[in-house]
Parts: C-alpha cells; structure tokens; sequence
C-alpha cells in the first residue's frame, strides 16, 4: 500500500499550528502540507477551556497574528473572540483544509537513509493507525496534556460531599447560581474565574497557598480604538502590537532589572483598587519577585471589584483537610463550599507525547538542547514551536514559523534535503528551558528540552533580539549543519570528495 508523502507536516491546530499554515502559505507556496490535529476541532487552547470568564491575559495586538490584524479595541478577548478569530484565519488562508482532525500522531521515525520522517497516528474514533511521510516536521503540540489538568492530591478530599471542578473539565452543567464556591489557585485561571462567578454565586473564595503579582490594565484600549477607526487595519494593528510588544518587554526588563521598583508599583496598584484597610501584604504580596512567575493581569481591576462588592474574598494559607462542607486551613479558617475548583495548573507536556526517533535511536526530550529556541540538537528536519511565557505566545511561535520557513527556502535554494543542529550535549551547560519558578514549570521542567548557557542555545526572552535572530543570522552558522541531496552526496563520493554533511555552501 503507498503512503501519502508531504514536504512538511504541521502536528497541532491551535494558535500556532494555524499561524504555522499560515506562514507556509505565504512564503514557502510551492511546500505541499498537512496538519494532524488529535481534537476534532480547531483552536487548541482556545477551543479547550469553557470555564466562565476565560480570556486572553495578554493583549490580542501581540496574541493575533503580525498577519490578520485585530480590529475590536477590546484588547483583552474572550476565549470564544479568540477562538473565532484563529478559525477564521484558518478560513481566509485556506488552512482548514488541510487539517486532519481526529489524528493523534504517536511516532514519528527519521530514516537517514531516505531522508524522511514515517509518522503514525491513531485516527478516528476507533484510533485506526495512519502513516504518513514528509521531509519536515513541525510540532506545534503547545505544552501541555489535554487530557488531564495538574490536581495535587488534597488531605480529605474524599470527605467533601460538594463539587469538585477542574478547569480544564467544566462541566456545561455546572449551575453554580446562588452556591458558595472556593477556587483553589491564585494563578491566571484563579483571578479570571473568581469574578466571573461572583456575580452569579453566593460567593466565592480564592483560596491561595501564597499571592501573585497583579496587573490591572483596561480591557479596552481607547488609543486601539481610535487608530481603528483613522487608519488602515494593518497599520492600526501594526501601531497597537508594537507599542504593547515595548510596553510588556520594559514591564518584564524593569521587573528583572528594577525589582523592588515594581514590586511597589504593583502593591500601590492593589492598595488603590481594594477597600482602605485591606489586608494587601498578606493576599497580594508575593514572596517572589516580578516575573520570576507569570504575572496575572485582570482588566478593568475585576477581580478587586469583586472584592470590594463582597462576592468575593481571597483566603490565605495552607489547607489542613477538606471536610464534608468545604475546606478547614491549617490556621483553623473553615471555608463552607458547595463547590470547589481546583485552579491548579496544567501538567506539561513535551512535544504531544509523540515519540521521536532517528535511525532508530530514541530522542528523549529531556536530554537534547534547544537551538534557537525552535529545533532539537541531533534531531533532523524537525522544528517545534514553543511561545514565550513572558509575554504573549504568538509573538515567539511566529517567529519559529517565520524561521521555518526561511530554513525551508534556504534548503530549496542550496539543494540541501536535510538540515540538523549538532552538538556533543556534554559540551554544554544545561539550563531550565523556561526561567519561571512556577509550579507547572518546576514539575515539568526534566522532561523539556533544555538551552544553554551560550548562543545559540540560549532562550532569551527577548522579542527584538529573537526577531533580529531568526530573521536575519546566518543560516550557514557552522552549527546547524545541512545535507545535501543523494545524488549530490553520490557525486562527490565518486570525486573523492566525502561530504554526507556540509556546513558551508
Ligand atoms: C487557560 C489558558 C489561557 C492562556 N492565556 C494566554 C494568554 O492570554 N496569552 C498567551 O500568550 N498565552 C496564553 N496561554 C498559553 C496558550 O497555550 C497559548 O497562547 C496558545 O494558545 C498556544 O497555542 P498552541 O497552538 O501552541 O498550543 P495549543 O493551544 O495547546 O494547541 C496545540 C494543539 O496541538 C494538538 N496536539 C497536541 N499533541 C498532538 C499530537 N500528538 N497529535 C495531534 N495533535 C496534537 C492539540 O490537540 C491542540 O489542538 C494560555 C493558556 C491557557 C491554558
């Protein structure tokens, strides 16, 4: 039986698997591909998470493509805007098309030999196997396990005779009307939940072990608004994505450079927003400092409404045990619940769980380094996208896309059919991929690739300098090493010349 060959294929169509599409479409034209996506829709993240008030926590002139401007000066969206906008790229690019819903690719074998990628996926609802092969593969698998969120096993939790609730897993028949609901988390999911439900339950506790950093910024943007309606769109969004790329990398240089400067600015900010007397240093002074975990921006200062309305509370401290009404603090505190969510993260996940090997060899993920933050040490004509955790995602996972791309024109240009960046990894000094000290980061961190201590494998969180980078360096950088075609390779055998790898052209 012949298998279906294509020059790339794309695994994932969420923000960046369609962004990727996108990319291919307009600058690689001639690249046939195709896109395996596990869930039977598009949107990943987007389409994922139905919890009550879910959005963005960054603006959509950074989240949206370089390529399909915004035009709402609601800058901070909703999850479903956000899901319609990523389908409607999808539409005006032609990407949809080739999407392979329901295709959980399992493994993916490089063949030096033939200088492709055999991949196998389960499909369907009966999980048929499928292979496929392509000379490039693109994972754009996001980061995390879809089928299970982060639940630390709580003392107790057997007790409870309430709801227990997992973001990840709302359940749409969830009637939380008049019920008295705790929120386990102070991360992002926590403080875009609790006033979401405030309105409509009786009340509800954040409960969180220690505070987060918050920033409270207008959800809409009046100088968005205006340019929208004087400008073209593209130059509107052009305009509000550079200004809000400048305005979150001085957040974070200041944050990294000017700590206990931000630190101040940020309490100022809750002490202004929550009811004079407030106990801010106990529920919104974190011990850590700005941007050693992702800061959590509410718009328009919801959650300190919520507060201040009294629908809402935060509680502070440890839990001893869950009861059968709730939950009991180690400081002796009861919180009576109906309902409790669990906002405690997600579990990670590297690369879709699908397993890489080269001629034979398993890659473990954990073991191999990062090269510029887009493709895998040793691992040929594979690139993966990871976003930044810094600021919004897409402005890196575009990046990955748009370097791609260039690498994929490069190898047509120069007749290469493989390119991979080496290294002896006992060389390098290994390094957390991400620097957050958060939870979901920590737990996850040995079975993520790693970077360095030196270019370029370093992850910098650096959007200029990262555009600068992958735009413009040199492709021929004596590190990512290219092959070229067999019959070449033939040819300068014959010649006395070996040659299966050059480096320069
Ligand atoms: C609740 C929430 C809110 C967030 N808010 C923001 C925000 O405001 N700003 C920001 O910058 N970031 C945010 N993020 C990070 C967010 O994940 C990114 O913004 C972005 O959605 C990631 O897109 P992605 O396509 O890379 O990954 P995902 O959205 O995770 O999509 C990955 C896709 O790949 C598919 N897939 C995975 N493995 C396989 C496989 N083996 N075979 C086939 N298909 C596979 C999945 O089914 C999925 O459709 C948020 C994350 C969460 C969870």
């Amino acid at each position: 039986m012949s298998i279906e060959h294509f020059d790339v294929v794309i695994i994932g169509a969420g923000l960046s698997g369609i962004g990727a599409g996108c990319r291919l479409r307009m600058r690689c034209p001639s690249k046939s591909y195709v896109i395996f996506e596990a869930r039977k829709e598009i949107g990943g993240t987007w389409d994922l998470f139905r919890y009550p008030g879910v959005r963005s926590d960054s603006d959509m002139f950074t989240l949206g493509y370089p390529f399909r401007p915004w035009k709402d000066a609601k800058a901070i969206a909703d999850g479903p805007a956000i899901l319609k906008y990523v389908r409607e790229t999808a539409r005006e690019f032609g990407v949809d098309r080739h999407i392979r819903f329901q295709h959980r690719v399992i493994s993916a074998s490089w063949s030096s030999q033939d200088a492709r990628w055999l991949l196998e996926a389960k499909a369907g609802e009966n999980g048929e196997t499928v292979r496929i092969t392509c000379n490039f593969l693109y994972g754009c698998t996001g980061y995390y396990r879809y089928d299970h969120g982060y639940e630390p096993s709580f003392p107790g939790a057997e007790n409870f005779r309430g709801r227990f609730v997992h973001p990840q897993h709302w359940p749409e028949d969830l009637d939380y009307a008049g019920k008295r609901v705790v929120v386990i988390g102070s991360g992002a999911t926590a403080v875009t939940l609790v006033p979401a439900m405030a309105g409509t339950a009786a009340h509800v506790t954040m409960l969180q072990r220690s505070p987060s950093y918050i920033l409270s910024l207008p959800s809409r943007d009046r100088l968005a608004g205006r340019l929208q309606r004087w400008l073209p769109a593209r130059v509107a969004h052009g305009i509000m994505r550079w200004r809000n790329i400048l305005i979150s990398l001085g957040i974070y240089q200041l944050s990294r450079h000017r700590p206990n400067f931000m630190r101040r600015l940020f309490r100022d900010g809750a002490v202004k927003s929550l009811p004079q007397g407030y106990a801010v240093d106990t529920h919104f002074n974190p011990r850590y400092q700005p941007w050693d975990q992702r800061l959590c921006l509410i718009p328009d200062s919801d959650l300190y409404k919520a507060i201040r309305g009294g629908g809402a509370s935060v509680s502070t401290g440890q839990i001893e045990t869950f009861t059968e009404h709730g939950i009991r603090l180690e400081s002796g505190e009861q919180l009576e619940a109906d309902i409790v969510v669990s906002a405690t993260g997600l579990q990670m996940l590297a690369l879709g769980a699908v397993q890489l090997t080269v001629d034979g060899r398993a890659v473990e993920p954990g073991g191999a380094f990062i090269y510029k933050g887009v493709m895998l040490s040793n691992v040929p004509n594979f690139a993966f996208c990871v976003g930044y955790t810094n600021a919004s995602w897409t402005l890196r996972a575009d990046l990955s896309s748009t370097f791609v791309c260039r690498l994929l024109n490069h190898m047509d240009r120069h007749g290469y059919r493989t390119c991979q960046p080496e290294c002896d990894p006992a060389s390098l000094e290994a390094k957390p991929l991400l620097s957050l000290t958060s939870g979901y980061v920590l737990r996850g961190a040995a079975s993520l690739p790693k970077q360095a201590t030196e270019k370029p494998w370093i992850i910098r969180q650096n959007y200029i300098l990262d555009m600068l980078t992958m735009k413009l360096s040199r492709m021929e950088d004596g590190i990512l090493k290219f092959g070229k075609p067999l019959a070449a390779a033939r040819g300068e055998a014959a010649g006395q010349v070996p040659a299966a790898y050059s480096a320069d052209d």
